[in-house]
Formats: C-alpha cells, sequence, structure tokens
C-alpha cells in the first residue's frame, strides 16, 4: 500500500510557491493573546505539492461515487450532478458574497433564491417556501415545528400525535420524537400500501398529523391519498409530505395537488446537488397558506424596489439555520431546474420510473419481487431464495462491490426480509443497466458454484468485511504522530 502522507514527511520540505506574507509575526501576537499562541510548530507533515496532491486525490478514490460507477442506493438518488451547476455555484457574484453583506449588493442572490422558491412552489402546488434547513431530516424538523407552532397558536395541543406507516423513512419517526410529539406506527396492507382501517383506528382529537412519502419506501403509488387526506383532516390533523425522493412524480402529481399541507424535498438528491459523505445539503419546505406566518426568518419579499429579507416575523419559529441556507446548494438547485424547465422534469420523472420498471422485470427472472404491480422510481427485491441457498442479501451486496457498483439499500424497508431496494435513476443509460442485471444474474449463479467466494467478498475493495458497528461508533478518524515527528 502506498505510504501515509505523514510517513513521507521530511523535515523541512515545503508546497508552497506563494511569497511569505508580508505581515510580521510580531503584529499577530499583539491582537492575539499570548496563552493562544503555539509555542511548537503543529505536527503537521513537510511534504511537496505533489505528494500532497496524490495523497487526496488517493483518498478520493478509496470511496465508491457516482461519478466512477453506478451507485443504485434506494431512497438516495444517487444520480448524475451535472458539472455546469458546480460552474454557475462557482460564479464569482455567487462564490464571493459575504452573508452580512447589505441587502442592495445582493439582489441577485435575492432574486435566485426567490426565483428558486417559485419554482418548487410551482412543482409542488404548495404557495409558501423556505429554503433554510441543511438537508432532508432538518427539513422534516422545520415541517414538524411549523405543526407543532399552528397547533399551538390555535391553543390545540392536546394534539401530541403523529402517525407514521411502518414503511417510512427512519428519519420520520426519529423527527417527531425529536420534537416531543407521540409516535404512532400503522402498519401497512399486503399490497404494500397504507391499510385505511388501521388509519381509522389510530385517528382522533390527539392527532397532529400523518408523515407520508408518496410514492413510498417500496416504490409504490398510495393510490387511496386522497381518502388518507379526506380522514386526516376531519380528524383535525395535518398532512406532511416527505418530498425527499421526488424523481418520481415532478410534472406528474404534486402534493399540494394531493392534500399535503407541508413537505420538505432534498434537493441533493432530486435537483441533483452533489450528496453522500455527509454533505452539504440542500434543503426546501413549502407549506398552505395556515402554516405560513410560521416559517423560520426571514422570508424574501419582492417589493417595488427590489428584493428585501423580511425578519418582521411575530410567530415565526425562528431560525433553524445560520444565516439563508447552503447558499451554494441552492445555486445548483436553480440551474437543475432551469437547465431542464418544466417539461424536461417532467421527462426526469418518466425516465427514472421506465428505468426503475425495467430493470426491475429484468431482475424478476432470478430475485423475488416484493409487489409485482408496477413500480416507481425504485423498487424492492426480496433475498429470500439466495438466502435459502445460504446466501444473505448482505453478502450479495458485498460481491456487487467487487464488479465495481455500489450496492443498493439493503434490510430496508423492514417490511421485507432480505430487503434489496433498487433506484436506479434516469440519468443511467440502457447499457449500464443491462450490466447491472448481468452482475446480479451472474452473483446468483456464484452461489450454486463458488459460494465461498460470494460470502468471503468484497475482495477488490481497499478494506474488506468491517466491524460495521464498531466503525460507526467509535471511528478512528485521526493519525496520531508518532513521538519522534513531533
Ligand atoms: C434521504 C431521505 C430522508 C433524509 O434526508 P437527509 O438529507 O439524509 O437528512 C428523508 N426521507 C426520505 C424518504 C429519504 O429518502
Amino acid at each position: 500500500m502506498e505510504k501515509l502522507i505523514y510517513e513521507k514527511s521530511r523535515a523541512g520540505r515545503r508546497a508552497e510557491i506563494l511569497p511569505k506574507p508580508q505581515v510580521p509575526v510580531k503584529e499577530l501576537s499583539s491582537f492575539i493573546p499570548a496563552k493562544f499562541l503555539r509555542e511548537k510548530p503543529p505536527a503537521l507533515p513537510e511534504v511537496g505539492e505533489l505528494d500532497a496532491v496524490r495523497h487526496f486525490v488517493r483518498l478520493s478514490h478509496l470511496n465508491h461515487c457516482i461519478d466512477t460507477g453506478f451507485y443504485p442506493l434506494g431512497s438516495c438518488t444517487m444520480k448524475y450532478n451535472p458539472k455546469v451547476n458546480d460552474a454557475m455555484a462557482a460564479l464569482e457574484g455567487f462564490r464571493d458574497l459575504h452573508p452580512h453583506q447589505p441587502q442592495d449588493q445582493i439582489q441577485g442572490a435575492l432574486e435566485l433564491l426567490y426565483n428558486l422558491e417559485r419554482s418548487i412552489s410551482a412543482v409542488v402546488g404548495l404557495p409558501h417556501v423556505t429554503l433554510q434547513p441543511a438537508a432532508g431530516a432538518h427539513g422534516e424538523m422545520t415541517g414538524l415545528l411549523l405543526i407543532k407552532a399552528y397547533f399551538e397558536a390555535k391553543g390545540e395541543t392536546k394534539r401530541k400525535k403523529v402517525i407514521v406507516p411502518d414503511t417510512a423513512h427512519g428519519t420520520n419517526p426519529a423527527t417527531a420524537a425529536l420534537i416531543g410529539f407521540d409516535v404512532v406506527e400503522i402498519k401497512s396492507n399486503d399490497r404494500g400500501l397504507v391499510d385505511l382501517d388501521a388509519l381509522k383506528k389510530v385517528l382522533g382529537p390527539d392527532t397532529a398529523a400523518i408523515m407520508l412519502t408518496n410514492p413510498n419506501t417500496l416504490g409504490l403509488f398510495e393510490e387511496d391519498i386522497m381518502e388518507v387526506q379526506r380522514l386526516v383532516h376531519e380528524a383535525g390533523g395535518l398532512l406532511y409530505y416527505d418530498g425527499a425522493n421526488l424523481n418520481a412524480i415532478m410534472g406528474i402529481v404534486r402534493p399540494g395537488d394531493m392534500g399535503f399541507d407541508v413537505c420538505h424535498l432534498n434537493l441533493h438528491k432530486t435537483f441533483s446537488t452533489p450528496h453522500g459523505g455527509g454533505g452539504p445539503g440542500g434543503c426546501a419546505v413549502a407549506c398552505r397558506d395556515l402554516l405560513e406566518p410560521f416559517l423560520p426568518k426571514p422570508v424574501i419579499k419582492k417589493e417595488a424596489n427590489g428584493f428585501k429579507w423580511d425578519f418582521d416575523r411575530p410567530q415565526s419559529i425562528g431560525k433553524v439555520k445560520g444565516f439563508y441556507g447552503n447558499f451554494g446548494i441552492l445555486v445548483r438547485a436553480y440551474a437543475y431546474i432551469l437547465a431542464h424547465g418544466g417539461n424536461g422534469l417532467h421527462q426526469v420523472s418518466k425516465d427514472a420510473i421506465l428505468n426503475a420498471n425495467y430493470l426491475k422485470v429484468k431482475l424478476s427472472r432470478n430475485f423475488v419481487v416484493a409487489h409485482s404491480q408496477p413500480c416507481m422510481h425504485e423498487f424492492v427485491l426480496s433475498g429470500v431464495k439466495q438466502k435459502e441457498r445460504g446466501v444473505a442479501t448482505l453478502n450479495l451486496a458485498k460481491r456487487l462491490l467487487d464488479y465495481g457498483v455500489h450496492a443498493p439499500t439493503v434490510y430496508f424497508p423492514l417490511v421485507v426480509p432480505e430487503a434489496m431496494m433498487i433506484e436506479p435513476t434516469e440519468t443511467e443509460n440502457k447499457e449500464t443497466l443491462d450490466r447491472f442485471a448481468e452482475i446480479m444474474v451472474t452473483i446468483d449463479k456464484e452461489i450454486d458454484e463458488n459460494k465461498e467466494l460470494v460470502l468471503s467478498a468484497p475482495l477488490k475493495t481497499p478494506v474488506g468485511r468491517l466491524d460495521e458497528a464498531t466503525a460507526a461508533r467509535k471511528p478512528n478518524l485521526r493519525w496520531t504522530p508518532s513521538p519522534q515527528a513531533v
């Protein structure tokens, strides 16, 4: 293995090519109190620029990424992020803005945010939008805080329950609990959809909201959504739409038309801003008039003489993020929307649905399909036939890595045994989908011909089978210098 940058360190070696700064060190110490000044230089590796570049580029290759390979990770929409979005975000006029700049100097940025809000409002069919949250779960938090503030303002403080179907993304119940709601889970019916009888049983004067995603995490469209919304509204509750993955419905149907009162959209995922590896993300929360007074402040106003931030919002839940959201991500999302236009976004959804159904049918010859009806942008397979032959879904997922493909989301949704949730996205071509199907079938054959191989995979990745629980709970992310290096 290539030596780590720290091990390549040689005393006195430097990467700088620029002249030394003109600020004398003495001056620095006159405004930084002595107790904060280092006595010794930090133990940083001393290397040339080329070694530094190799180090970071090599690290970047240790991870699978969408720019190097297929990434059908269900519910994550790992689609191609057009590079033109990055170029737009890097325009000086956007990149070099300071959040404390006076409003008359940032009219272009405010106009972009305003137009992005209006575009998103058109896509989801809800009139008001905030772009402050930093990611999906943060948007859920914002949306539920709006609901909470709304019921508090009405004096309906007994509405404590948030209903969540058993197929929900894990962040839904987690967010509801974090905000102080009691989470009530309802079972899906045998078609993988919300069971109306189960819903009726839990609805009542203590219902605050139901959180749904449609299509749900099985990739299935909730056909009874209009009945669901009628029942929830009749009970005095509100409907929260988890629009993290809007890929399937853009230009086809809108959360507002399905009766939802508030929704969040992951701008990473559907609107093609980069994600994975922890962000930064971006999120829009849209709502109906009744929740508007509570939106995070400030909100953008368009006035006769330009755009302005309105901080005068007495009922606002306050800020949910420093300044105004992840601005660079918002520029990327807007570039994506403009590049496609309304018809283009509609085409995106049709292609996402087509790709998922194509792959689902191809794979159904060798794998059990959890639900037979046509899917939306993703579908769920069950690895039960493979498990019977001694290879669990986890092993299959690991073996995929050896073929240069990222594994699907596994063991989720929880309602499907040995689940593999596959979301090919619309940006993959037919050859890639065919190749993936071929790899899956090859692995299925390997189970009979060379089971040990599948059970010991991955063999070609930088690291093999990690102790995942320890890696997640006690990650060792820090290189510690040996005493001689200090
Ligand atoms: C990804 C996702 C979320 C959470 O989004 P983050 O940006 O990861 O916080 C919530 N719900 C669904 C359905 C998702 O797919």
